[in-house]
């Protein structure tokens, strides 16, 4: 399994009204709740422009809940988010005009062909034409999937409808990419090649992404890591930097620690 990025610094939980250049993503302050089920309290991230994030939780942590709202599907009830210098409350298109998202629901039509659901995908952006076309061939190829075009979606395994999911979400190049544990019923090779596909969405062409999973085995030493338990963030950082300032082994151990006992 490839498990590399560029070994540069992750600042967090020192968010600042000032948007600085390598800080893609900015979140404030954080709240929100079901009712009064809180789902998450005083989140405070920001992610470097160009990293591998990995958000890391067990179930019910809040990780699709701040999906939601960095996506604009819910409103933040205290706090805010910033992409690329854009405010989602007040500048909606302009933030999610550079973001790319893959839900934890799957959402290919499993009828069309391959090309056929990145061509209605981009239909639905405003897209068309031989440009779309061009940009539709860049992004299999940019996620292995060249030469597949014609096969229904149905007939890919897995991973690879995956892969055609981040492939959809590239065709309009975003510069942020958040996807909500896109492993979720993959086999272990099929993890480990999308892991690494990703990787090099980061490597090769500076995406910044933000990667929920609760899976341990799927983060890397250089990965920036943000491990949320119970709607609180428990710690921010490169996880080499975490793992020795905790005194922990591995990511497993520093995992079982943080998120031991009652979420409150
Ligand atoms: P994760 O994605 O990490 O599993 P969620 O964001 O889905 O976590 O859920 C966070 C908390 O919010 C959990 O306690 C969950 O039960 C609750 N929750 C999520 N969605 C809803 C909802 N639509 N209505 C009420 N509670 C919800
Ligand atoms: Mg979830």
């Amino acid at each position: 399994m490839r498990l590399c990025c560029l070994a540069r610094g992750m600042r967090v939980n020192r968010p600042s009204r000032e948007s600085k250049l390598d800080q893609a993503i900015v979140i404030e302050d954080l709240g929100y709740a079901y009712g009064i089920q809180a789902a998450l309290q005083n989140v405070s991230l920001e992610l470097t422009a160009g990293r591998f994030t990995a958000l890391l939780g067990p179930n019910g942590a809040g990780k699709s809940t701040l999906v939601a709202l960095m996506t604009g599907l819910y409103v933040p009830q205290s706090g805010r988010i910033e992409i690329f210098g854009h405010d989602i409350a007040r500048d909606p298109l302009s933030a999610l005009a550079t973001t790319g998202v893959v839900f934890q629901q799957q959402t290919l039509d499993l009828d069309l062909t391959v090309r056929q659901n990145m061509t209605y995908y981009a239909a639905l952006q405003g897209l068309a034409g031989q440009q779309a076309q061009q940009q539709i061939s860049a992004a299999l190829a940019r996620m292995g999937l060249a030469g597949r075009e014609r096969e229904k979606a149905r007939s890919l395994n897995g991973g690879h409808r995956r892969r055609l999911e981040i492939a959809r979400v590239l065709i309009h190049e975003p510069r942020f990419l958040l996807l909500d544990e896109p492993t979720a019923g993959l086999d272990l090779t099929a993890r480990s090649e999308l892991v690494a596909h990703v990787h090099g969405l980061c490597d090769d062409a500076g995406v910044t992404t933000l990667w929920a999973t609760h899976l341990v085995e799927e983060i890397a030493p250089d990965d920036d890591v943000a491990i949320l338990h119970g709607g609180r963030l428990r710690a921010t950082g490169k996880l080499a930097s975490l793992l020795s300032n905790a005194g922990q082994p591995d990511v497993a151990a520093l995992f079982a620690d943080l998120t031991k006992g009652a979420a409150a």
